[in-house]
């Protein structure tokens, strides 16, 4: 590495619509960035190596950390580690993804599901600094979450899939026959982005504010706080992506986590009230791009 002071970190928030590559000295620091839509994984994976092959001045990452859409393997005993399993992103089931760029560059690769990237991410640098227990959540496209657990990310027999619980009905959706090619009416059916489109021709912040969708997003939401607070008990939960965006929404999920409750967990009520339980990231839109960075670091160490 001649030439360049100290290491150089590369980092790709691998999503269904665009891959997100980024170089830089440490995860804060982004000296070069790009966004490759995400097509083949031929021509995807060859532009993001073009990247990272000519994004640091003639200089090649020294790790890279990879937070990836999935389902995805993370168990390193298993021959499929790093790839993408069966997914509905036409093409890219069984993609060596991990293994395109450890092959390519020789460098340590890290490998994670891209809400467990993001999880880490505002761990580190945003909504959760400080933080021990801190769990993630986007809403957008799909549902999913991250949760970190003493300062690791609680992996088992394979990565949490909480967007695909299943939520009691608000009174105003029981028509909506759910989105979920799997589970039908689960979460992810019933308030992903997808769902509201499905409902409704719009997303949620296009809709006014008497529309009963305002009603429903944030009793799902707050369901799946009430879950993890009541399974993992966070000291902070995250909630981010694109339907979080509607001006206002996390506002009203705190009361009815609160009802939901019931009292029963002690002091949470304050905890909620003064914004402490759910916050928007840290990081705004960064925290997927960040938490690769982050892993890239890790993997370095
Ligand atoms: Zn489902």
């Amino acid at each position: 590495m001649a030439g360049r002071e100290g290491r150089l970190l590369g980092g790709i928030e691998a999503g269904g619509t665009k891959f997100i590559c980024a170089v830089g000295p440490d995860p804060l620091t982004i000296e070069a960035q790009i966004r490759i839509p995400t097509t083949t994984p031929d021509e995807t994976i060859a532009a993001a190596i073009r990247f990272f092959s000519e994004a640091g001045g003639g200089h090649l990452p020294n790790a890279i950390g990879i937070a990836s859409f999935g389902p995805v393997a993370l168990d390193k005993a298993d021959p499929e580690w790093g790839h993408i399993l069966a997914t509905t992103k036409p093409g890219w089931s069984q993609t060596d993804l991990a293994g395109a760029f450890a092959q390519e560059f020789g460098v340590p690769v890290a490998f994670e599901t891209d809400v467990n990237g993001a999880a880490l991410g505002e761990l580190r640098h945003g909504a959760g600094i400080g933080l021990q227990h801190l769990a993630y959540v986007t809403v957008g496209t799909g549902i999913g979450g991250g949760i970190i657990d003493d300062g690791q990310l609680i992996q088992g027999r394979t990565h949490p899939e909480i967007g695909h619980i299943r939520p009691r009905r608000h009174r105003l959706d029981l028509e909506f026959p759910g989105s979920c090619p799997f589970h039908g009416d689960c979460l992810e059916g019933l308030a992903s982005g997808s769902a509201i489109m499905q409902r409704f021709g719009a997303p949620l912040h296009e809709l006014p504010a008497d529309h009963p969708m305002w009603l429903i997003e944030p009793y799902y939401l707050a369901q799946l706080a009430a879950m993890l607070v009541l399974s993992v008990s966070p000291q902070r939960i995250v909630f981010g992506g694109g339907v979080l965006a509607a001006e206002g929404l996390l506002d009203r999920v705190g009361p009815l986590l609160t009802d939901e409750l019931a009292g029963y967990i002690s002091g949470i009520g304050a905890e909620i009230a003064s914004g402490r339980l759910l916050a928007p990231p840290g990081l705004g839109s960064r925290s997927g791009i960040t938490g690769a960075l982050v892993l890239a670091e890790a993997a370095l160490a």
